[in-house]
């Protein structure tokens, strides 16, 4: 974090590559848009080049994907855009922002691989601690905790506490944790990389039902090929570090409205074909 801060924010322009023919042109706008992103890490023996010159256009109601091999720096895009890492050089802006001023009015909500919930508390106040750290009154944190439980089916849970619930359902409490803050954007690391294949097809069909009926920008870090295809309107594969972009693949060959069996369907199997091959191309992947 010693690096300078970002170079100056751009208006954001519609200048997404590809089509999407779901979005409709009042919900177009651009929601981060990063330009030459680059970032080394300096460390004790030599920097760590974790993005190199990373192009990316993410437009509102989209849901993307970053697929690329352990340690190609996923997470580094992620926290860039949440003001966590300063990029080395290169522009990134969020809703015409920088990243600082977009965490600073709250558009983001985070989502970690580990659901981080505090033991001592309830799914309920662990829901709340944010808004409780934002100033907002009682009433309110606890109606905007409620509804978010709803949301994820947890309701009838709130009093309980983190380790009375099963891993999945701690993650669920992580992802109403983070729409509690009403966010614009939500970004998740791996939020489902710990959990058996079961449990996370159960949680990818509950996500992108939320995600449609939130209508909110999804940023999604994973390294599963077929859960990345079955969630998002886009996919960025990228290579091994320094981590580079690849390929942007369109999903638009799938309808936004998905369920499982959707991955047995012929277009499916076509964008999973074409991630595994922009993967291999990095020589990431073997077969
Ligand atoms: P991914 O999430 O794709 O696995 P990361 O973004 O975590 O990758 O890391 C990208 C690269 O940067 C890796 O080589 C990692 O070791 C390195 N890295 C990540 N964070 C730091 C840090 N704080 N200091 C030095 N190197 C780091
Ligand atoms: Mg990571």
């Amino acid at each position: 974090m010693t690096s300078p801060h970002p170079l100056g924010v751009r208006e954001a322009t519609a200048s997404r590559q590809g089509s999407d023919p779901d979005a409709s042109p009042a919900r177009s706008s651009v929601v981060v848009e990063a330009r030459k992103l680059s970032l080394v890490y300096p460390t004790a023996d030599k920097p760590v080049t974790a993005l190199s010159e990373v192009d990316l256009t993410i437009a509102r109601g989209d849901f993307v994907s970053l697929i690329g091999p352990s340690g190609c720096g996923k997470t580094t895009l992620l926290r860039v855009i949440a003001d966590l890492e300063r990029p080395t050089s290169g522009r990134i802006a969020i809703e015409g922002m920088t990243p600082e001023q977009a965490r600073l009015k709250r558009l983001y909500g985070y989502v970690f691989q580990a659901p981080a919930l505090y033991p001592w508390r309830t799914v309920e106040r662990n829901v709340m601690l944010p808004l409780e750290i934002m100033g907002i009154g009682r009433a309110e944190r606890q109606a905007r905790a409620r509804e978010q439980l709803e949301r994820v089916g947890l309701s009838g849970f709130e009093r309980k506490f983190p380790w009375q619930l099963s891993g999945g359902m701690q993650q669920r409490v992580s992802i109403a944790r983070a729409l509690a803050l009403q966010p614009d954007l939500l970004l998740m690391d791996e939020p489902f990389g710990a959990l058996d294949e079961i449990t996370r097809d159960h949680l990818n069909l509950h996500l992108t039902q939320l995600w449609r009926a939130t209508g909110k920008t999804c940023v999604f870090v994973t390294h599963s090929i077929a859960e990345a295809v079955f969630l998002s309107t886009r996919i960025v594969v990228m290579s091994p570090r320094p981590g580079r972009i690849l390929d942007v693949i369109d999903c638009d060959t799938l309808p936004r409205e998905r369920k499982l069996d959707i991955r047995e369907s012929p277009e499916f199997a076509a964008i999973a074909h074409r991630v595994r091959e922009g993967l291999k191309e990095g020589h990431s992947y073997d077969d």
